[in-house]
């Protein structure tokens, strides 16, 4: 079926009452919408190109609820209702619900100023998960509290070198102890976070927390090769126009250099949504601090696009480093992609490691840096320091 609609002035694009498959977008021309009612038409609203139709039939799973006619010569193209319908089903659940909220009181006004008055409907509920959204609310208001609080806290895994065991840097993964919740895991919050502005606090709050213990740690062992630490950053936050320069002040004001830090973003994230994303990759070559792609591998991998981006490393999810001496699929994986490290000429960091098996088959496929429970957990600054930094620790060999 084609996607063009083209309509001569007068001709009727759907009549109310209608079953309905598809939306349209007004390209060029002029329609005007109109209902009968009590056997007269009545001329509702006329719109212009960039307007888009019969949305609401769609959403609602109702009939039409006017007719369309085009007014002057009109070209519409058309997009099949599950287009729009799965579209819809990815909002976010409190917008969703406002929306539907908003479809249906629409719906029932419009029908009630054409009907007899009597008693008011009683409209049906939109909110079909109203506790998950709650807890979704009370999870976000805690998180701000939380922040405030001094209840967040950074911990910092390892990075080492394979070859020899010695240390390169640290990853820098955010704990969140709730009041009365507990330990509430990253992966949970930070999605949560990822709905809402609340994400740009927490990232800020790495930023700051790590630069200020990496500058500690500097301060604590100048003598010793300086260590990198990785930290996570979300899609939103490449997409803030104040980015880069939030992350070169934080390094200025602890002593450090851009070449002290790489941020670790997936793959999806790392797609540009906005200008402002674009930009901040762009500014981000010149700047100078690392970028590494995290969880390589999961994402939808556009190859052509890595080359574009400034990276510096790529890390390997733990779904194949931590299953390649097991599984013949995984080892491919993982020797494919140290492959497209070197051709790209970055860093490659196998994630996951937990097992001397596993450290040896990542080893001898040429894997060059790893973490993993293997080497350590993440730690606490303090332990961090205390096995690592300190003088008498500092040359520990942890493989
Ligand atoms: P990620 O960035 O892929 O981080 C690696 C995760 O693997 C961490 O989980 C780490 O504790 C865990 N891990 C490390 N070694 C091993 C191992 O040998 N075996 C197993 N089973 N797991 C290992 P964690 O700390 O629970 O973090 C989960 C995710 O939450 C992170 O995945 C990251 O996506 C997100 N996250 C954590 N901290 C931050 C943050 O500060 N900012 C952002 N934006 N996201 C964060
Ligand atoms: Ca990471
Ligand atoms: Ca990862």
């Amino acid at each position: 079926m084609t996607h063009e609609i083209l309509l001569q002035p007068g001709e009727v694009l759907y009549h109310q009452g209608d079953t309905n498959d598809c939306g349209y977008i007004l390209e060029s021309g002029e329609i005007v919408l109109f209902a009968t009612m009590d056997g007269r038409r009545v001329d509702t609203e006329r719109r212009g190109p960039g307007s888009i139709l019969g949305e609401l039939s769609i959403l609602t799973g109702k009939p039409r609820a006017v007719s369309v006619e085009a007014v002057t010569p009109a070209r519409l193209f058309r997009i099949p209702a599950d287009q729009i319908l799965q579209r819809f089903g990815k909002l976010d659940p409190v917008l969703r619900a406002c929306i539907e909220t908003s479809i249906s009181f629409t719906a029932t006004f419009s029908q009630r100023a054409s009907n007899d008055q009597g008693e008011a409907p009683l409209a049906q509920s939109t909110l079909r998960n109203s506790e998950e959204l709650i807890a979704l609310f009370e999870l976000e208001r805690d998180m701000i509290e939380g922040l405030q609080n001094g209840e967040f806290r950074m911990h910092y895994q390892p990075i080492v070198h394979l070859e020899d065991g010695q240390i390169a840097g640290f990853e820098a993964l955010m704990r969140w102890i709730h009041p009365t919740q507990g330990f509430i895991p990253p992966d949970r919050f930070i999605t949560v976070a990822e709905m809402t502005d609340s994400i740009s606090k927490l990232t800020d709050f790495a930023l700051i927390e790590t630069c200020a213990a990496l500058a500690r740690m500097r301060a604590l062992n100048p003598a010793t090769q300086p260590l990198f630490a990785s930290i996570n950053i979300s899609g939103a936050d490449m997409g803030r126009p104040d980015f880069i320069d939030f992350l070169s002040h934080t390094l200025d004001l602890n002593g450090l250099t851009p070449e002290d830090v790489k941020l670790e973003v997936t793959e999806t994230a790392l797609v540009p949504d906005s200008a402002h994303a674009e930009t901040n990759l762009k500014r981000l070559k010149d700047f100078g601090c690392g970028l590494s792609i995290d969880d390589f591998g999961t994402g939808y991998s556009n190859l052509a696009y890595l080359k574009e981006l400034p990276l510096t490393a790529l890390k390997i999810d733990r779904a194949f480093a931590g299953d390649a001496h097991a599984n013949a699929v995984s080892h491919s994986i993982v020797k494919m992609l140290i492959g497209l490290a070197q051709e790209l000429d970055v860093d490659i960091v196998a994630e996951g490691l937990e097992t001397e098996e596993d450290v040896n088959t990542l080893r001898r496929l040429g894997c060059g840096l790893a973490q993993g429970y293997f080497f350590d957990k993440p730690l606490t600054e303090d332990a961090f320091v205390d096995a690592y930094i300190l003088p008498r620790n500092r040359q520990r060999n942890v493989a």
